[in-house]
């Protein structure tokens, strides 16, 4: 038995509709809105065609409360045939609107003419939920005796880092018995997404003395000092993070070298509120902040990376003798990459070049995302991100994502259920 163009296409219509259901549902993070609701629809619809669900809460995730309670959902396909494990994960939480829009942001209007479907959490990932869902269903209906397992989570806070989420289901051992995950985030119907480069967050405080503002010579400026840093930043750090480069496909090109950010920068007196019309107080400041944002490259190691800035401090220091600094740990992300070999990957690119009739193209993603956690909790490298809609979309106003990009891709997640747990030699075969 084949996974055929008709059988997925025979489901365009239900693929529109859950797709609309899960936009229509505002799981907006922060705070965590409506965890429950979207977790219980989708079990709703998987439990009575013979999936196994497990409602999972992290209790001690960051922003789990009783008004936002942090829920996700895994649900089970097991035909009782030994075999692997194969599951499908998307992050259930969206972000905040924004301004521009000019559709529904929950609406989750369908135009037949573009063949488009718009809402928060489009592209980024309720479509990628939905093409998984309906490639599941499409293959146990034509597999209903398959090998191993299929799994779909949908899970909590990828937004904001995964914590109350796949994080969570890591460090209770869910990716235990798992062999092969895929998490359809909006990298393009036909390119695997391997991993993501590492991030180091940190806050770097320069320190000074308070005085009155009319004879700054009686104290040191902070702000001077944190000038001095970006200064040295500009002249020595820049040049050479722009020199590293990495042989990560990373997208966009020019995330292929080392980046750094500079988040944020306070110093002084703290912003007026707003409507204050009252003037500033004549103060030195003695205290100046920024919140770095360091992305590096898997050829660099994480103690390099905090050595660059800890020696740049030190030439500062050794030119400014006044100068006391502290740099505190914010967040930190090892980068992972998946091997091109992996069964996982393989088995992918294969149904990619069978269903689209072109060669799967690799790519890394600039920002992390949840397999990290999978990775370095789960112990799992046989993981990546495939699934449709423009990585560009997420998170921008009036985002959509295509209904024929993802029928193709749930072609291609079908494809590679039959291919890993279809229950005939012969499965696959002619996709398009
Ligand atoms: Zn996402």
């Amino acid at each position: 038995m084949n996974i055929t163009t008709t059988a997925i296409e025979a489901r365009r219509a239900a693929l529109i509709a859950l797709t609309q259901d899960l936009i229509r549902i505002p799981t907006l993070n922060p705070p965590g809105l409506n965890y429950r609701d979207i977790c219980d629809y989708v079990a709703a619809r998987l439990q009575p065609q013979g999936w196994t669900v497990q409602m999972i809460r992290a209790h001690d995730a960051p922003g789990d409360c009783e008004k936002y309670p942090r829920w996700n959902v895994i649900c089970t396909h097991d035909a009782g045939r030994p075999g692997d494990t194969v599951h499908f994960n998307s992050h259930h939480d969206v972000v905040e609107v924004g301004h521009g829009w000019t559709r529904d942001p929950f609406g989750g209007e369908h135009v037949p003419a573009e063949d488009r479907i718009y809402g928060r959490g489009a592209c980024d990932m309720k479509g990628g939920l939905a093409a998984s869902i309906i490639a599941a269903e499409t293959f146990v209906a034509m597999y209903p005796d398959h090998a191993g397992r299929v799994q779909i989570s949908a899970t909590a806070d990828e937004e904001s880092g995964g914590y109350g989420g796949v994080a969570h289901l890591a460090e209770q051992g869910h990716f235990a018995n798992v062999q092969h995950v895929i998490i359809p985030e909006p990298l393009h119907k036909d390119r695997i997404c391997l991993g993501h480069r590492g991030v180091w967050w940190a806050e770097i405080e320069t320190h000074g003395r308070i005085a009155h503002g009319s004879m700054p010579f009686l104290g040191d400026c902070a702000v001077r000092h944190m000038g001095a840093v970006i200064e040295e930043m500009e002249r020595t750090l820049y040049p050479l993070l722009a020199g590293k480069r990495t042989a990560m496909p990373v997208i966009p090109e020019g995330a292929r070298s080392s980046t750094l950010n500079i988040n944020s920068i306070h110093g002084g007196a703290p912003e007026p509120e707003e409507g204050n019309t009252g003037l500033p107080a004549p103060c030195v400041p003695d205290r100046c902040r920024i919140v770095i944002d360091r992305r590096f490259l898997i050829e660099e190691q994480l103690s390099e990376v905090k050595g660059e800035i800890a020696a740049l401090m030190e030439r500062v220091r050794a030119e400014r003798p006044g100068l006391s600094y502290e740099i505190r740990d914010l967040f930190e992300v090892i980068p992972s990459m998946t091997d091109r070999d992996a069964p996982v990957v393989r088995t992918t690119a294969a149904a990619i070049e069978r269903v689209l009739g072109t060669e799967a193209g690799y790519v890394v993603s600039p920002g992390t995302y949840d397999q990290k956690h999978i990775d370095r909790i789960g112990r799992l490298k046989n993981c990546i991100a495939y699934g449709p809609g423009v990585l560009d979309l997420a998170h921008q106003p009036d985002e959509w994502i295509g209904v024929g990009d993802m029928l193709d891709s749930a072609r291609v997640m079908a494809l590679v259920l039959a291919d890993l747990l279809g229950s005939e030699a012969d499965s696959g075969g002619t996709a398009a």
